[in-house]
């Protein structure tokens, strides 16, 4: 028997638990989802033991000629997507989707104006340890004080001052829609580059709720796992084909070796999923239950226990809970969603006077309650569990009772069920 339970208890275990543990505890960390069935078969499939250096027609290896199939339905189904005439799907992560776009873009000592990470921005906007804070001068934007929205004037400002060769658009906290209009006339203006992230609002995107990036920017990045819902990867996008060029060569040989056609036959079938009508309802019931989260967690017994909204509210798939006035830190506050059964990430708020190990947030995201089937009913049920969660009285008795809400939900919307 060569199954995984038979050659490898410990780690078939362990796995075992993992699904589990999703399957009886409610997700809400928003840089996550659940990949559909079809999705972790194409992942889990021969397909990663092919090398396929190069790209369709163009491999440095013999035997290419099924995985070219593939890889070519992922880039035509990608740039119908999002209406781009370029796309590359070799980026194994968001973070090389980005370092490679960067690499095609800048020289090391250049100049990029990102999202500062404690605002809302990725690692690889310009954080000091990550390669972009190594390789490259970094001059960060900041959201405003008082409305917690990036400030476009700012941006306009910094960029006149700094002159940057990249604009970096995008974030991984920040519960708003970004004007990237205004972004491409301020990269025109000062002869950058626009590239914006869309890491966490693709699948908004795709379903026609958010705006779409790829008309303004020079290039467009992505991952593929988030709010779009396939396996954990990268994309580029542009509808500049000369750039693509670099952008090819920036991928492969420039950062990466072999590509994981086993994870792209798995965006192929993602972005198949993408296009369809059952997609556009997840992502609208994703947007209602942000709303609905936003919304019960301003009433008056949250404000009076020091929870705050960051922008007072939210167009996206999260939510930033400011627990700056709460008696809770972020860490404390994680820690009591997870006794209840709810798995969240602590976050840094704007102008945060916590460590970034500590913060005085919280980021709840909806896209993986909303792919379990999570409806506006379910999601007010889980905005009262979580106001709960977060008041001064809670203890013992108040959390069992929770954590028994939450199985409720849990059992109501059941998770891989055939697995
Ligand atoms: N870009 C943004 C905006 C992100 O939020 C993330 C991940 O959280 C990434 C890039 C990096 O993606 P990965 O973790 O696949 O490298």
């Amino acid at each position: 028997n060569e199954r995984l339970a038979s050659v490898d208890p410990e780690v078939a275990n362990a796995v075992d638990a993992e699904l589990h543990r999703q399957q009886n505890t409610l997700e809400m960390i928003a840089s996550e989802n659940f990949a559909p069935q079809s999705v972790l078969e194409a992942q889990g499939s021969v397909l990663t033991n092919k090398y396929a250096e190069g790209y369709p027609g163009k491999r440095y290896y013999g035997g290419c000629e099924h995985v070219d199939v593939i890889e070519r339905l992922a880039i035509d189904r990608v740039k119908q997507l999002f209406g781009a005439s370029y796309a590359n799907v070799q980026p194994h992560s968001g973070a090389q989707a980005n370092a490679a776009a960067m690499f095609a873009l800048l020289k090391p000592g250049d100049t990029i104006l990102g999202l500062d990470l404690a605002n809302g921005g990725h690692l690889t906007h310009g954080m000091r340890l990550n390669f972009s804070g190594k390789l490259y001068n970094v001059v960060p934007y900041r959201v405003r004080e008082d409305d917690h929205l990036v400030d476009m004037d700012e941006v306009a400002r910094l960029a006149r001052e700094n002159k940057p060769q990249v604009i970096i658009a995008g974030w991984s906290a920040y519960p708003r829609q970004l004007d990237f209009k205004r972004f491409r006339e301020i990269a025109d203006e000062v002869g950058a580059y626009l590239m914006v992230d869309m890491a966490h609002f693709a699948g908004l995107v795709a379903a026609g709720l958010h705006p779409n990036p790829v008309p303004h920017a020079h290039v467009v990045t992505t991952t593929t796992h988030k709010t779009l819902g396939g396996p954990r990867a990268g994309v580029i996008l542009s509808s500049d084909e000369e750039l693509g060029k670099k952008f090819n060569s920036a991928v492969f040989p420039g950062q990466q070796g072999g590509p994981l056609e086993h994870v792209i036959a798995g965006k192929a079938v993602a972005f198949k999923l993408a296009a369809g009508e059952e997609f556009a309802d997840r992502q609208r019931r994703t947007l209602e239950g942000a709303r609905i989260i936003a919304d019960r967690l301003q009433a008056a017994d949250a404000k009076a226990a020091g929870v705050q909204i960051v922008s007072g509210g939210t167009d996206v798939h999260l939510v930033l809970v400011d627990l700056r006035d709460s008696e809770l830190d972020g860490q404390q506050a994680e820690d009591r969603m997870h006794e209840v059964g709810i798995t969240v990430n602590r976050n840094a708020v704007p102008n945060d006077p916590r460590p970034p190990m500590v913060t005085s947030g919280l980021r709840i995201g909806t896209s993986a309650l909303a792919t379990r089937g999570f409806a506006a009913e379910d999601f007010a049920e889980i905005a009262e569990i979580i106001a709960t969660a977060l008041h001064s009285e809670f203890d013992e008795s108040v959390s069992k009772k929770l954590r028994g809400r939450v199985e409720a939900l849990a059992a109501k919307h059941p998770l891989y069920p055939n697995l």
